[in-house]
């Protein structure tokens, strides 16, 4: 299982309690910017806000112009 993140391609930093104890290394979910993990920059980034024009989406429908999220 890769930990790169999906979106920068940098590795993704595990979390870790104040003793320095990992109890996270899996990113992000990058849902539904990229498909995959993405690292906590990229997920402040470029998650969040592609998450909450979905949900503006959801709610205006047909009135709410759809976004695209993903470039080629
Ligand atoms: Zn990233």
């Amino acid at each position: 299982m890769s930990k790169d993140c999906i979106i920068c391609g940098s590795n993704i930093p595990p979390h870790t309690t104040e003793e320095g104890v990992v109890y996270w290394e899996g990113g992000h979910n990058a849902e539904p910017y990229a498909s995959g993990r993405c690292c906590d920059l990229c997920h402040g980034e470029y998650v969040l806000p592609a998450r909450l024009k979905q949900m503006k989406e959801e709610r205006y429908g047909e009135k709410w112009k759809p976004i695209e999220f993903k470039t080629t």
